[in-house]
């Protein structure tokens, strides 16, 4: 048996840049820096729904939090983050631990430091409610592979260390 029993949840969007939305995508496919770093701490990788893709798909222009704030919007992301929390539950019966959950900074959905996205508030908001606590992070906003990942990589690191 080799698991290491220790799991990251990611957003959609760290591992396929080709769901962001046009023009934001700063990679071709996956952070390949991130991946990297986790790949080689030997976390198991669990990526997290693209809501924006579910809701509007690839096509959807950039909108603000308050712009995709509605009840459809809030319904959807309730329910994503309660299929995430049944997981996380599930994980953690078993004797897995979750390093983390990595969310996009800035994001009006996956943001979790400064103003939270959508998504991000109500998955925190049902953790809360569950009494389990996780660290998470965001990637900046301004990242990018090689040039502007130095930083983040040792908050990663941090954060993948038991
Ligand atoms: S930040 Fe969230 S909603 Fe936006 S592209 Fe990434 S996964 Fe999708």
């Amino acid at each position: 048996m080799e698991r290491s029993k220790r799991i990251v949840f990611v957003s959609h969007c760290v591992l396929n840049q080709n769901a962001v939305v046009y023009p934001l995508a700063r990679a071709k496919g996956a952070y390949k820096d991130i991946v990297k770093e986790l790949i080689d701490s030997d976390v198991g990788i669990h990526q997290l729904p693209c809501p924006e893709c579910s809701h509007l798909g690839l096509k959807r222009k950039p909108m603000t939090k308050d712009e995709y704030d509605a009840d459809d919007y809030r319904t959807l992301n309730r329910n994503f983050a309660s299929d995430a929390v049944k997981e996380i539950k599930e994980y953690l019966s078993n004797d897995y631990e979750i390093a983390g959950i990595i969310g996009i900074n800035e994001s009006p959905t996956c943001g979790i430091e400064g103003e939270p996205g959508i998504f991000m508030e109500e998955f925190e908001l049902l953790l809360k409610r569950a009494g389990i606590a996780v660290k998470m992070i965001d990637v900046p906003a301004d990242y990018h592979d090689d040039t502007k990942s130095a930083k983040f990589i040792d908050e990663l690191r941090s954060l993948l260390v038991r």
